[in-house]
């Protein structure tokens, strides 16, 4: 089955052969044969195809990579939100009630609530998606998080080190030898990476090391959550140790800067996070000045962030990021990718797998001129 999506008025590549960025081309056409691209180029010299889509002068533009998810969790935390938009601080703490909620329910459940928030990324233009584990915080529970996250996408990510749960809360040591032993022994056949939340009320860097290092050991690629409530060691870890990004990045010291601009880690940055806490948005044009490579993701999840839609990051992105609309659209696909270390998805060149948007505007700047509006007329994706 081949299709051609013809008459494209803008078209986002974020291929490096055609140029820096997003790399744009205008009147362009691209040939989608059995999930790949096989062609790109100028409208008037498009192949014929199986189906033809007319995009009518429309923009396309590679998928969005969503490199930060939490959807392996059960029940709701609308009402904390609530409080919090009253006035009350965001603690990790509220992470517990998720914990607990988890833990209860079935399979059916966990797997049905994860199902459901993909359909809704889908819809709105999320091809790629990463989920973590962290609501079991057991042998058996994260082990099973990660085994149905596992049937749902290849970017699974163990986080038995999301916060220390209440029955370990005065052994936090005898947790982090569980977290690295018989945790990451029964996590391992189903993860692909290793995440960490190194933040006060979380974990030190010292223990940061340890479950990233252990996690290297056992195949895993390591990631880490760090500066999201304050300063930490943790960034300039997760530069040290190689890390394929570190999420959040809200605060940040110089030298944590010059690491990210001199490193090879993704600085993911999650404004989902600081609009659904009331917290200072990150500073993007800070990291870009600097020389770091750029994420947005969503850190979809029940408690700090839950929004599906890379659309509204980008959105945030733009007004309080400090970011352009082309640097955060290449952020929230390229971007994405580089965070998962994948060079076949967000991206549009020959070869790369077929994961395309078409947009119901003409250019990506409607992400942010038009915030909140549904732009996506259709998703390419198998
Ligand atoms: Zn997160």
């Amino acid at each position: 089955m081949s299709t051609v999506i013809d008459r494209i008025g803008l078209l986002v590549t974020n291929d490096p052969a055609i140029g820096p960025g997003t790399a744009e081309l205008r009147n362009a056409a691209v040939l989608i044969d059995d999930g790949v691209i096989a062609w790109v180029g100028e409208a008037d010299r498009a192949p014929a195809a199986d189906e033809r889509v007319d995009a009518r002068g429309r923009c396309v533009i590679p998928g969005f990579v969503d490199s930060h998810s939490h959807l392996m969790f059960a029940g709701d935390r609308a009402d904390e939100f609530e409080y919090r938009m009253a006035g009350r601080p965001y603690s990790a703490g509220g992470i517990r009630r998720t914990v607990g909620l988890t833990r209860a329910a079935s399979d059916e459940g966990l797997r049905g609530n994860a199902v459901a928030l993909l359909a809704e990324m889908r819809r709105q233009g999320t091809t790629t998606v990463e989920i973590k584990s962290g609501y079991g915080l057991t042998v058996d529970d994260e082990a099973r998080a990660l085994r149905i996250a596992s049937e749902l996408t290849s970017e699974t990510t163990y986080l038995g080190a999301h916060v220390v749960p209440t029955e370990f809360a005065d052994d936090v040591g005898g947790y982090v030898d569980l977290v690295t032993g018989a945790m990451l022994e029964a996590a391992a056949p189903h993860a692909r990476w290793i995440d960490v939340f190194c933040e006060t009320g979380a974990f030190d860097v010292d223990q940061a090391r340890a479950i990233l290092l252990a996690g290297e050991a056992a195949g895993l690629g390591a990631r880490m959550h760090a500066g999201q409530l304050g300063e930490s060691g943790g960034v300039q870890l997760a530069v040290e140790l190689g890390a394929a990004a570190v999420d959040h990045c809200t605060f940040l010291s110089d030298a944590d800067v010059d690491a990210l601009g001199a490193g090879t880690t993704v600085a993911t940055l999650l404004p989902g996070v600081e609009f659904s806490t009331r917290q200072p948005y990150p500073d993007a044009r800070r990291l870009l000045s600097a020389g770091a490579t750029v994420a947005l993701a969503t850190d979809c999840n029940p408690g700090s962030s839950f929004t599906s839609s890379m659309a509204f990051c980008i959105a945030v992105a733009v007004r309080d990021l400090g970011m352009t609309p082309a640097e955060a659209v290449w952020a929230a696909t390229a971007g994405g990718a580089a965070a998962l270390r994948r060079d076949d998805v967000g991206v549009v060149r020959v070869g790369a797998t077929a994961q395309l948007v078409l947009l119901e505007a003409p250019s990506y700047v409607h992400f942010a001129y038009r915030p909140g509006v549904p732009l996506v007329s259709r998703v390419f994706a198998s």
